[in-house]
């Protein structure tokens, strides 16, 4: 169960950097007002599902203010946020090649969850995503790993969630799983080796 942001997906194509880096030289937008306009206030419900990002973050952008429209920033946002770790890349490849599933698992609304399987074609390296619009509650909430098991139809004791958030670790190893808390110094194939070969 292999986290996105910070583990699979890291920042900006170019360098890295996270996607609000040059929000304001690019668009015009402080991404400080749109931590407190939207981030704040409406994504709560937007990544749980209760509420779709188009018009939250339309109501949002009038509050910045800004002219730039709910559409082009999620455009924006979306392909800023989007650099594949190759390394980690390669490694699922592998670890999924001797037969073992891999599944995304991760805190994301609808668009942006389908941005990944589809736009970036993460479907063909993957076995599935579960991502918390659907489950209707976030990581490290434990109905979150709960829905994880019934999506996947997997036991707790047959999954490992591997995050570089480490109280989504935490949840994870109260809900009965194994879990790995990570770094980008690690290599998925040597963590992988280690849990399932302990
Ligand atoms: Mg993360």
């Amino acid at each position: 169960m292999l986290d996105v942001d910070g583990v699979l997906i890291s920042g900006r194509p170019a360098d890295g950097q996270n996607w609000t880096f040059s929000l304001w030289k690019d668009l015009g937008i402080d991404p400080r007002s749109l931590v407190e306009q939207f981030f704040s206030d409406e994504w709560m419900d937007v990544v749980t599902g209760k509420r779709d990002i188009l018009p939250a973050l339309s109501s949002s952008l009038e509050r910045v203010p800004t002219s730039v429209t709910a559409e082009e920033l999620i455009a924006y946002w979306f392909e800023m946020d989007s650099r594949i770790v190759n390394a980690v890349l390669s490694d699922c490849r592998a670890v999924r090649a001797n037969g073992i599933s891999v599944y995304l698992t991760t805190n994301q609304e609808h668009r942006r969850a389908k941005y990944l399987m589809e736009t970036l074609d993460l479907q063909s390296e993957v076995d599935g995503i579960v991502y918390s619009a659907q489950a209707g509650v976030q990581k490290p909430h434990p109905d979150f790993y709960d829905y994880a098991c019934k999506a996947t139809g997997r036991d707790t004791s047959e999954l490992i969630l591997v995050d570089d958030t480490k109280e989504n670790v935490e949840g994870a190893i109260k809900a009965g799983w194994d879990a790995v808390h990570w770094n980008d110094d690690m290599r998925l194939a040597d963590v992988l080796h280690r849990s399932i070969c302990k």
